[in-house]
């Protein structure tokens, strides 16, 4: 067992009052990940609750637990020590004035989370949150049941694309089949996760499609979707994961961005490569971060500004 993991342990049986939380714009490996922490701290004999920083998205719903999530302005329950997992701990957005003063356990795999305050265990081999939180479940003694094994199954799934990421190692996969073993469903992850959206979704994914730009080495592709053309739509922003792997896809792109606009003057930039170029690196010159072949960023400016600088960075990358 890391030393990092053995400190994790020992401040989990240590505190009493638990909150425990992730990024915003929440995805499975960190809705996963929270809902099976609080499984643990239950086990544990512990007062645990999930915060979610923002809106869910409604494919997220299914998780056992999603349910019992409290929003930032109805926290009632006291607390003592926060977990922030799947992120960085000023990535929780509203949650983080809430808690900059805790005691932090912060269980990660990003690679851009190289410090920061309180009690980290932060390992970047991991394809997702979920991987290490099986870990430590199985440190602690216990066998997932099967709502917590669907929560890490789904964590996993997520953050790998279905296990075909390039970051899907053996230690992945062997840990996917206990958790099939322990009650988690392949089938019925993949068909909530994947196989359902509602009907805007495919107007928004149209446009995404049909306005595709690449450069002339054919390298590079990006999209936009303007952040009106979504407020138009019947659809929670939340709920517009993928559409980048699209552009992915085009045979000889290695860099693909959609740039996603907001109301609010902001411009949420994912970043996706194939083979070689490191997007984290590339978004950590942005202010954000993320992993080699998956990562993002959120610039302030309109499209027009920033789209023909975020272009430009990438270009010099390839
Ligand atoms: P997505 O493009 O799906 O929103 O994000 C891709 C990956 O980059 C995810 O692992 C996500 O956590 C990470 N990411 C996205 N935006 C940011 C950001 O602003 N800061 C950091 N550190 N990571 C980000
Ligand atoms: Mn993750």
């Amino acid at each position: 067992m890391s030393p990092a993991l053995e400190r994790v342990i020992t401040a989990l049986r240590d505190g009493d009052r638990w909150l425990i939380t992730g990024h915003a714009h929440i995805d499975g490996d960190c809705l996963g990940s929270m809902l099976a922490v609080e499984w643990l701290l239950a086990k544990l004999g512990k007062k645990a609750f999930c915060v979610a920083p923002d809106e869910l998205p409604r494919c997220l719903t299914f998780l056992p637990g999603a349910d019992r999530l409290v929003k930032v302005d109805e926290i009632a329950e006291p607390f003592e020590r926060v977990v922030v997992v799947d992120s960085e701990l000023e990535r929780t957005g509203p949650v983080y004035d809430l808690i900059k003063d805790k005691v932090i356990v912060n269980i990660d795999h990003h690679q851009s989370n190289v410090h920061g305050p309180g009690i980290r265990w932060v390992d970047p081999s991991a394809a997702a949150t979920g991987e290490l939180i099986f870990h430590l479940i199985e440190g602690m003694g216990f066998d997932p049941d099967e709502d917590c094994a669907t929560c890490l199954y789904t964590a996993l799934m997520s953050d790998t694309g279905g296990f075909r990421f390039s970051n899907t190692s053996a230690d992945t996969l062997a840990i996917a089949s206990r958790l099939v073993q322990q009650g988690a469903s392949p089938a019925g992850i993949a068909e909530a996760l994947y196989e359902e959206r509602p009907f805007p979704y495919f107007i928004l994914l149209g446009h995404v499609l049909s306005s595709i730009s690449l450069d002339p080495s054919g390298r590079l592709a990006w999209s936009v979707l303007p952040g009106e053309l979504i407020a138009s739509q019947a659809i929670h922003p939340a709920d517009l994961d993928g559409f980048v792997h699209y552009l992915r896809m085009i045979k000889g792109v290695e860099i693909a961005i959609l740039f996603q606009g907001t109301l609010e003057g902001e411009v949420k930039v994912s970043l996706r490569s194939r083979k070689t170029v490191n997007v984290a690196d590339l978004a950590a010159k942005l202010g954000g971060g993320g992993h080699p072949r998956a990562a993002g960023c959120t610039l302030s400016g309109s499209l027009d500004e920033i789209i023909p600088k975020v272009t430009a960075l990438a270009l010099s990358s390839l």
